[in-house]
């Protein structure tokens, strides 16, 4: 596919990264190879919108991947940020910032009785599934196709997010031993969780799932799903594990939780809850959370867990998400939806927009998609052309047909506007798009 549009710095600036970074990228999404072309290299970000170093503006329809809920530079976030950085960047001791975090964090998702900080969001998945292992004495964990839960070694089969953009089988470099106590299931598949719990009993540690998943796509669970996982979990006495790293502060005041009701025996973090910072979590029920060093036998540490300035941006951010934000940010999804829609549907192109409370992503198939299978069957090539028009006219999507999109409380009625502009151009690109 060509491109009728130049980059000539963000060319160049790939160029220099090639040589001395793989593939040009630290996170393998934002390479671009997806959907082609050179990856945008960002230097600014102001509420709704990137700069890149082209000097060219876009509305982020990414927002860093989830965490940037408030937009860019928000300042009562870059005021904490300043404040903390100038009291010193780390100390290595406990300070009073991650307990304030730790205390925001119990205070909104009831199911977290206890929380320990973490840097990452695999790092928040690996100590949990560590710790349902730990606590249970058990080695198998239950996974669903399509979900991505950070690149654990254990949980890298048939993994959602770049695994399923890249289309990879599985990652050399996991051995057979590190995947094999991992039974990979089909999403939304109630049966195949009954089946395999019953193939055998008392071996397996957890169910981890994403709360409601967006690495293939945006796909909700089904009525009655999470519920019946707990079930099956608690009859077998396995843990249920909750992965909250997207939809945590996002989806709600406290997360999916605060949509669907269901409890987990633990649940991670990461993401919103570090205003932009490397920050992430893991917490849940005391009882299990109690087998952790240093309180227990199962060990987890980190040298910057809990590091002053992540959490006091994470701090700032999430008292900032208050009742209001989350109705401007239910609005701002819905307007988006309903334009996407509107304009595809104008073109005669197959799509559904599906939708998880503020989180969505279109799919080019026009049957609703339930699992990743159905998430697979789409027309890539159709997104490959509506996201190179968007990146021409201004707007900044995933580059990925299996990616959530991401709005924030920032995107206003004229960041709407111009991608309601942009909109008409980039269905009629989809529309005549060949395979
Ligand atoms: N879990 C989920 C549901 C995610 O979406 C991600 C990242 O996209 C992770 C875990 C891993 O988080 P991180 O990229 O911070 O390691």
């Amino acid at each position: 596919m060509a491109y009728s549009y130049e980059a000539p710095v963000s060319q160049t600036l790939f160029d220099r990264a090639s040589q001395v970074t793989p593939g040009g990228v630290n996170s393998p999404v934002r390479a671009f190879r997806a959907v082609g072309g050179v990856p945008r290299f960002m230097v600014s970000g102001t509420g709704p919108y990137l700069t890149d170093a082209d000097g060219r503006e876009y509305v982020d329809l990414v927002c860093s991947w989830g965490p940037m809920i408030l937009g860019h530079a928000h300042p009562e976030v870059t005021a904490a940020v300043q404040e903390a950085v100038a009291r010193g960047t780390s100390f290595g001791t406990p300070g009073e910032g991650e307990v304030a975090l730790a205390e925001e964090i119990v205070a909104r998702i009831e199911p977290v009785e206890q929380v320990r900080l973490v840097s990452s969001g695999t790092e928040a998945t690996m100590s949990a599934i560590r710790l349902a292992r730990g606590f249970t004495g058990r080695a198998k964990v239950v996974k669903f196709a399509g979900c991505y839960h950070g690149h654990v070694d254990a949980l890298l089969a048939a993994a959602g997010s770049g695994v399923a953009t890249f289309g990879l089988p599985d990652t050399p470099g996991v051995t057979g031993a590190q995947a094999g106590d991992t039974i990979v299931l089909p999403y939304n598949d109630l049966e195949a969780v009954r089946a395999a719990f019953a193939a055998q009993p008392g071996e397996i540690a957890c169910v981890i799932t994403e709360a409601s998943p967006g690495n293939m796509g945006v796909v909700p669970p089904l009525d009655g799903f999470n519920a019946g996982l707990k079930e099956i979990c608690a009859a077998d006495g396995a843990l249920y594990i909750s992965d909250e790293v997207m939809t945590g502060f996002r989806t709600s005041k406290a997360g999916w939780y605060g949509v669907d009701g269901v409890r987990p025996d633990l649940m991670t973090f990461g993401k919103v809850m570090g205003g932009g910072f490397p920050a992430a979590a893991f917490g849940g029920r005391a009882d299990v959370m109690a087998h952790l060093a240093p309180a227990g036998p199962v060990y987890q540490a980190g040298t910057l867990s809990g590091n002053p300035v992540a959490t006091a941006a994470g701090l700032a951010q999430l008292r900032l998400l208050d009742d209001a934000a989350y109705t401007r940010l239910d609005a701002v999804s819905a307007e988006l939806r309903g334009l996407v829609g509107e304009a595809l549907t104008k073109e005669g192109v197959a799509h559904t927009v599906s939708a998880a409370s503020t989180m969505f992503s279109v799919f080019f198939a026009d049957e609703p998609v339930r699992d990743y299978e159905g998430a697979r069957k789409q027309d890539v090539f159709r997104f490959t052309a509506f996201f190179h028009s968007m990146l021409e006219q201004g707007v900044y999507l995933p580059p990925s047909a299996f990616e959530s999109w991401f709005v924030s409380t920032a995107h206003d009625n004229q960041a709407l506007e111009r991608v309601a502009a942009a909109l008409p151009a980039a269905a009629r690109a989809a529309s005549e798009a060949v395979a």
